[in-house]
């Protein structure tokens, strides 16, 4: 069922209750996104535990294509996280990266969550592979990662959801639950499930696997778990889709930029892969018939 060293998603359902659960574990996936930037501890813990919410969101709705959770600060916040945004697909992908102002020195070492993410907006975006969006924003009043995803499905979903999420050097890991559409309601089951993942520990989330989780919590339940889907960090960028977001900018700019610049120098800030293009190479884009030009662009 899936060995310690890799990353995998976990779904288990309680049958009888109409409750579902997930519980994530990333561990290479993790280190690979911390090993793009470097995140002071206080920025990594949110950026770890969304990159464990995304791919638990990931996994509840039937979807191709991509789910991007992002977390904007609205300007005035005083949060030190300014933009963070992870993305999974439905291929079992994921990216993440975080941009940040540290406080003045002399202010707290470790601030709490509420100071971490300051007033911000939390943005659910679900993207199919032919451009069709669906958008859902909600508000981050100082509840955490956490608690803004179940801040939105309170507001959109109206399916009762709670997460429990946790991230260190090591690993993100994340545990959910969701009470199913449909059947009869009945709130002391559902209160008795929640109730027994609320003694979760973060060290018990980020240490047990998921057969010791699930005994930890629920060994008096019969749960039933699933075969686990596999995760991997990797990022979508590509030459190829840089130079069709130059085409899209317009000639024009394009060649503004070079004018100033000499070169485009585009760096993905989730891979720090780096993307060149010199006035030939930009030339190229806009020639009638090239490969790149708008109306060849898929
Ligand atoms: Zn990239």
């Amino acid at each position: 069922m899936g060995d310690k060293d890799n990353d995998y998603l976990y779904r288990f359902v309680f049958e009888e209750f109409g409750v579902r659960g997930e519980f994530v574990r990333l561990a290479a996936s993790w280190q690979a996104v911390r090993s793009k930037h470097v995140y002071p501890a206080p920025i990594a813990a949110p950026l770890g535990e969304s990159l464990a919410a995304v791919s638990l969101l990931s996994a509840t709705i039937k979807f191709k294509g991509s789910l991007v959770m992002q977390i904007q600060a609205d300007g005035q916040s005083g949060g030190m996280v300014r933009s963070l945004v992870v993305q999974a697909t439905d291929s079992g992908t994921l990216r993440g990266m975080a941009s940040f102002e540290m406080p003045a020195e002399g202010d707290s070492e470790s601030p709490d969550p509420a100071s971490v993410l300051g007033h911000a907006r939390l943005v659910l975006t679900a993207e199919s592979p032919d451009g069709r969006r669906y958008q859902g924003i909600v508000p981050v009043e100082g509840e955490g990662v956490a608690g803004a995803v179940e801040h939105y499905f309170r507001q959109s979903e109206q399916l009762p959801t709670r997460l429990w999420l946790g991230a260190d050097d090591q690993v993100a890991c994340g545990l959910f639950l969701q009470r199913l559409p449909g059947g009869e309601p009945d709130a002391e089951d559902w209160n008795r499930l929640t109730l027994l993942a609320e003694t979760i520990t973060q060290d018990e989330l980020l240490s047990l696997d998921v057969e010791e989780l699930l005994h930890r919590l629920f060994h008096e339940e019969s749960v039933r778990l699933y075969e686990p889907q596999p995760l991997a960090f990797r990022c979508g960028c590509s030459r190829e889709r840089v130079a069709q977001a130059l085409v899209g900018i317009g000639e024009g700019e394009v060649a503004q930029i070079l004018d100033e610049m000499g070169a485009i120098e585009v760096n993905c800030e989730f891979c720090n892969a780096s993307y060149r293009f010199d006035a030939v190479d930009a030339a190229a884009l806009f020639l009638p018939g090239s490969g790149d030009a708008p109306d060849r662009v898929q």
